[in-house]
């Protein structure tokens, strides 16, 4: 892995596809442990999860179900602050198990938005998944109960997440060189 140049930034090799691969079937094994029997419905947050919940969802040996929801709030490499549902749920939440899958949570301002609207549904149990989780960064109380890995507070991209649009079918995440 070398370094690479989005637009006007250089990333440097974060975390490997190997890693990343590890990482998915480790927490693919705790799900299907977590769920037997309970059917989940994962609830993919696009498109920055997409790549995510794909390889994750193929470890899945359980009975589940997956559906997607597009929200955005980031612009460039700073979150814009407010959360437009693109795309709606249609799929009826009440009484399931719902796993958020989710590429990273920064702030947490999208779940922290987000999550009130599914709880109004009345699911049986709620867990978020996220492949990266940035604590330091995070504003809102929102902690995932499946975490791929802690990374520091710094912009990432590669593996579904983008650079303006940019990187997202990079197999392996790098990070802004700063
Ligand atoms: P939040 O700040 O609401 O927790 O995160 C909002 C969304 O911003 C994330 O789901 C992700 O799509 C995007 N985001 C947050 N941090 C990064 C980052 O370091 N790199 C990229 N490419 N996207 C990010
Ligand atoms: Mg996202």
């Amino acid at each position: 892995m070398h370094t690479i140049q989005v637009k006007n930034k250089t990333f440097i090799p974060y975390l490997s596809e190997k890693e990343i691969q590890e990482t998915v079937n480790r927490i693919g094994k705790e799900i299907n442990t977590d769920y037997k029997n309970l059917q989940p419905l994962f609830i993919v947050i696009l498109n920055g999860a997409f790549m995510f919940a794909a390889d994750l969802f193929k470890t899945i040996n359980i009975d589940a179900e997956i559906s997607f929801i597009k929200l955005i709030s980031y612009k460039g490499t700073r979150s814009t602050g407010n959360v437009i549902t693109a795309i709606g749920l249609d799929e009826l939440i009440k009484n399931k198990h719902i796993i958020i899958v989710e590429d990273i949570i920064d702030t947490g301002n999208t779940l922290h938005t987000f999550l009130p609207q599914l709880i109004d549904q009345q699911p049986a149990s709620l867990k978020i998944a996220s492949l990266l989780y940035k604590p330091e960064a995070t504003i809102y109380p929102i902690k995932p109960d499946y975490i791929g890995f802690t990374i520091p507070n710094k912009f990432v991209l590669g593996y579904g997440l983008d650079y303006d649009g940019l990187a997202r079918n990079l197999s392996a995440i790098y990070q802004l060189q700063e």
